[in-house]
């Protein structure tokens, strides 16, 4: 019966991937030699070796990883030429492959100055594959001029734009305040130390936040102790809070979405039905139009044996 099959095999949700994160090491050589830009090494397993790791680093380390590779992929195109660019591709990604992709466009927590255009790219494509803003980047360094994000946001807020904020992965708990409060976030990107904050996290269990926790990254980047028992995940599972699980940088953390999961299984003792759960939970949380969202949520459950109990 279909419905015995494990959530592996079937369709999943994922809310949280970088596309820089998330490029073939293949694609980065290719474009090294096309370009001419040297890489520290010119063979997939030699690059990997630079860019992927498997034990914890150190938050800043793991953002230095992206800086071994870059340089090849990032080109002399405009903001608007990429942001045209990826959401071709993800059209094309789309058709090929019968999935369904959207962008959102990160502003830099140590870059203020450029979410002002982020927002407005992010106006001018809403209706073309992008869906939403988000804040990105080191939590710890402090920015003068958060000003710049806030009024990015308020301008995201007055236009409809929907809005993420990484939040409380490495920063404290008052970083997902701030995210809450003065961006309107409408999910939390790990969220992990609201935990260390009872009063927050019983107001956003109340508020039903979406948080789109991401255990193996969180792990590699000593965001969370090592101990997977442990993880943030187990209690928010048991709180019966809406969250997800996302792969956040699958090319840096040598992984796949099915690692996370497999994690959670093993480490934490997910059931298949907190894994169906979750995944509806993440597509009630999507940022598609509603009816897009209703069809996706159709799919989910008729994919996992569900059809009867919708309300069609
Ligand atoms: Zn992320």
């Amino acid at each position: 019966m279909e419905g015995k099959l494990p959530i592996f095999e079937k369709p999943k949700v994922e809310l949280h991937v970088h596309l820089d994160g998330s490029i073939k090491p293949e694609t980065i050589l290719h474009y090294a030699n096309k370009r001419q830009i040297k890489l520290l090494a010119d063979t997939v397993e030699g690059l990997l070796q630079h860019v992927a790791y498997k034990e914890p680093l150190s938050f800043t380390e793991f953002l230095a990883k992206f800086n071994h590779y870059m340089p090849a992929i990032a080109g002399d195109l405009s903001p608007d030429e990429v942001v045209r660019l990826v959401n071709q591709g993800l059209r094309e990604g789309e058709r090929d492959f019968s999935v369904k992709a959207r962008s959102i466009l990160c502003c830099m927590r140590h870059m203020p100055n450029w979410s002002a255009e982020v927002v407005e790219l992010c106006k001018k494509y809403r209706n073309d594959t992008v869906v939403a803003i988000d804040l990105a980047g080191d939590e710890l360094i402090s920015c003068e001029a958060f000003s710049r994000h806030r009024e990015a946001y308020e301008e995201a807020l007055k236009c409809g734009i929907h809005r993420t904020v990484h939040a409380g992965e490495v920063g404290p708990s008052s970083v997902v305040r701030e995210a809450v409060d003065i961006l309107k976030a409408e999910r939390i990107g790990h969220g992990y130390r609201t935990l260390e904050d009872p009063v927050l996290y019983k107001e956003l269990l109340d508020k039903n936040m979406h948080f789109e926790l991401c255990p193996w990254s969180s792990y590699l980047t000593s965001s969370c102790c090592s101990d997977f028992t442990k993880h943030p995940a187990v209690q928010l599972r048991n709180d019966k809070a809406n969250y997800s699980l996302s792969s956040d940088d699958p090319l840096i953390f040598g992984s796949t979405l099915n690692k996370d999961y497999k994690l959670a299984k093993k480490y934490m003792g997910f059931t298949e039905e907190e894994f169906i759960q979750m995944n509806i939970n993440a597509a009630q949380s999507c940022f598609l139009p509603e009816t897009e969202k209703k069809e996706l949520l159709n799919q989910l459950y008729e994919a996992y044996g569900m059809i009867l109990s919708t309300e069609l």
